[in-house]
């Protein structure tokens, strides 16, 4: 039953943002009219009101006692005081690229937007980043060079029940948005077939009609062998790919030098298989690729998804209806987040800050000089190694490295050794406990802004309730160090969302991710935008139009209209196991936690249902190591050591172990990766290193 008084929103997780109401309670339900999840949420979202409400939410500034070294409560103006002090004297001492900022992608587009704008012409540094750098980089660096623009998904997650073979690499949908099954189930019942790409047998790939589990760090291959058979069997669809793309010669010998024989040694699958999934995916009319974290955070993570890519290319998907590639976006806003200028490379629009052109736009709308914009800084992991070196001071805006970022103690330590620290957070995380100064900042339902889902579909999320008297928004926050740190320019930071949505549709405008045709009002109209919509669009529309839902579908976003194959070959991991630590290690998520946990740890519901860290071994690894169901083992590579009790389970191949990543201390799972980055995207290797596994006793 809806209640009148319901607030129509999205889910603070997921990039599914499923539709929900808040209700006063405050409690939520599913909103059925949101086509994505018509209705349906996981548990996460059930038990989205919880954080709003928790006694363990903050609600007061936070600022290090010198003379005890603990956190206390202190008042707005002296924590902001405090602040705008730390960043300055950083600022003054060593140069503005002294001032670090690191953002998160469940910022709204607003306060991403916001964030970037603040880093480049208040503080003057380049050294900005953010958490979606762990998420989709990889993808998006791939998309990026194949089709010359990067959108998660270029058609509306209703195109999949429509296709008939869907290949999913590296996800596990079930269990980390498990609305999205329905499109599954959609797509079984109109005789689709699906094949899954996972070292584990997880519950989606339970679903499959074909799972297939390679090694760790070894999908590109995969794909190559697959590519090798699809030129082998003739199945390639040579008037599309002499009519729309470029580099097929290039990318095809690549592929031929992968014979099935050499793929079926490197990844474990067996040729008939290979041979198996090749068919099932060339004898579909239409077919997708959908990659999610799996191929992408490795150290490869780029050539891996490109290797897909090129697949879906070969076979003449992209840009035909219900057919094509896309990438699963993870975070709440992780696409909005990488478009609005938080990225250390990237200006709003999904501009890139080494164009002139694009620095001009901007700087125009900023209303500095060009050369007033810092060039590109570093990436995260980068980033965040530079604490305490080059970088004095940290500004931190919705994450939580030290339990998300790889090989975290050494995070930690870097974090801990800087001369000063800032997190606006609601929560105290495991980051936040680290800070001189904690700000505490409003949640999801209790402010207005915007996100872009994984389709990218923009969405308004509304303000329902009113915030607890001792929070502010990020904008504020941002607003108020501006005032401080350069007078004058806090003009340009309202706390009103709408305008400052109003500014980034102007500096998006022209930009791929062009939002300059989508208003607040018209968001409020319907069920959200797809971007590119430019304001031409706009006015050239009937009315109801929901925007862009599919790209390419007459040419891609390169300058002659034709996507391009990228010749890749495999390479080992940067780890592979060895003598000393013989196992791989991967690493994912489960149904009941989100990112870091540093909210969902704290619903108790949810960590009933998951309250700790584990790995994952196969029964026939637990009896050679003497480990049983429960028994506490140690898992050692060589960035760290963690102790965590053992799952013993048949769904993983016994070479392997598996790990989620959302807790800290002794659980922490990122202590364990490794940080080896991907050269094009600077993407961590998150899914593959190599490790030991003793019980403990
Ligand atoms: Fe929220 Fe994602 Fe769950 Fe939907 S699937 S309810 S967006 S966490």
């Amino acid at each position: 039953m809806l209640n009148t008084t319901a607030t129509p929103t999205h889910c603070p997780y997921c990039a599914l943002q499923c539709g929900m109401n808040v209700l006063p309670g405050p409690a939520v339900e599913g909103r059925p009219e949101f086509p994505v999840n018509q209705g349906a949420l996981c548990g996460k979202g059930q038990s989205a009101a919880s954080v709003l409400s928790s006694q363990v939410r903050l609600t007061e500034p936070l600022v290090r006692d010198p003379a005890t070294g603990r956190l206390t409560p202190a008042s707005w103006e002296e924590a902001l005081d405090r602040v705008a002090d730390g960043l300055a004297r950083a600022r003054a001492g060593h140069g503005a690229d002294a001032c670090g900022v690191f953002g998160g992608g469940g910022l709204t587009n607003e306060k991403a937007y916001a964030l970037g704008k603040f880093a480049r012409i208040v503080l003057g540094t380049s050294q900005i980043d953010y958490n979606g750098r762990f998420c989709m980089s990889s993808a998006a660096a791939a998309g990026q060079k194949a089709f010359g623009l990067d959108r998660g998904l270029p058609f509306p997650l209703e195109d999949i029940p429509h296709t008939g073979c869907l290949i999913l690499v590296g996800s596990n949908l079930a269990e980390t948005m498990p609305p999205a099954l329905r499109y599954i189930s959609e797509l079984k019942a109109n005789g689709g077939t699906l094949i899954v790409i996972d070292p584990r047998r997880t519950r989606t790939a339970e679903q499959a009609d074909l799972h297939l589990a390679p090694r760790p760090g070894t999908d590109l291959a995969l794909a190559l062998g697959m590519l090798h058979l699809v030129v082998a069997d003739g199945r390639v669809d040579e008037e599309y790919v002499q009519g729309r793309t470029r580099g097929w010669e290039e990318a095809r010998s690549a592929a031929m030098a992968h014979w099935p024989e050499h793929v079926e040694r490197v990844t474990g699958v067996p040729v008939p298989q290979l041979r198996e999934a090749v068919g099932m995916f060339t004898a579909a009319e239409r077919a997708m690729v959908l990659t999610a974290r799996g191929p992408e955070q490795q150290s490869k993570g780029t050539d891996t998804v490109g290797a897909w890519i090129n697949l879906a290319l070969a076979t003449g998907r992209p840009g035909r209806p219900f057919s094509g590639y896309g990438c699963l976006t993870g975070q709440g806003n992780g696409q909005g987040g990488r478009e609005h200028g938080q990225k250390a490379d990237q200006l709003p629009g999904y501009r890139k800050l080494t164009d002139p052109a694009a620095r001009a736009h901007v700087a125009e709308v900023w209303g500095v000089e060009p050369d007033a914009l810092p060039g590109p800084g570093r990436s995260a992991y980068e980033l965040l190694d530079a604490l305490g070196g080059d970088i004095r001071a940290l500004l931190l805006m919705g994450s939580n490295p030290v339990v998300s970022a790889p090989r975290a103690a050494h995070v930690e330590s870097r974090i801990r050794s800087l001369d000063f620290l800032a997190v606006a957070d609601v929560v105290l995380s495991e980051t936040a406990e680290l800070a001189d100064v904690v700000l505490p900042v409003t949640q999801w339902a209790e402010e207005t802004g915007t996100v872009t889902n994984l389709e990218g579909r923009v969405l308004l999320r509304r303000r329902a309730l009113t915030p607890p008297s001792g929070v502010r928004t990020d904008l504020y926050v941002l607003q108020e160090l501006a005032a401080r740190l350069a007078p004058g320019l806090e003009k340009g930071f309202p706390t009103d969302a709408r305008e400052v949505f109003d500014e980034l549709r102007r500096a998006s405008a022209g930009g791929p991710a062009d939002y300059s045709g989508i208003s607040y009002d018209r968001l409020a109209e319907g069920e959200g935008v797809f971007w590119p919509w430019s304001s031409d669009d706009a006015a050239a529309d009937a009315g109801g139009s929901a925007g862009t839902p599919r790209l390419f579908l007459e040419r891609f976003a390169t300058e002659d209209g034709r996507a391009r194959f990228v010749p890749v070959t495999h390479r080992p991991a940067a780890e592979e196991p060895d003598a000393e630590y013989p196992l791989y290690l991967t690493t994912g998520r489960v149904v009941a936690q989100y990112q870091s946990g540093a909210q969902t740890r704290r619903v108790p519901e949810l960590n009933k249902a998951a309250p700790e860290a584990f790995v994952e071994l196969h029964p026939r690894l637990a009896g050679r190591l003497g480990v049983a169901q429960g028994d506490a083992v140690a898992v050692t590579s060589r960035r760290g050591r963690v102790e965590v009790p053992a799952h013993l389970t048949a769904m993983i191949r016994p070479d392997t172990v598996f790990m989620p990543f959302h807790w800290p201390g002794a659980g922490r799972a990122n202590t364990l990766t490794n940080p080896a980055l991907d050269p094009a995207s600077r993407m961590p290797e998150f899914k593959v290193c190599a490790v030991r596994v003793e019980r403990v006793g």
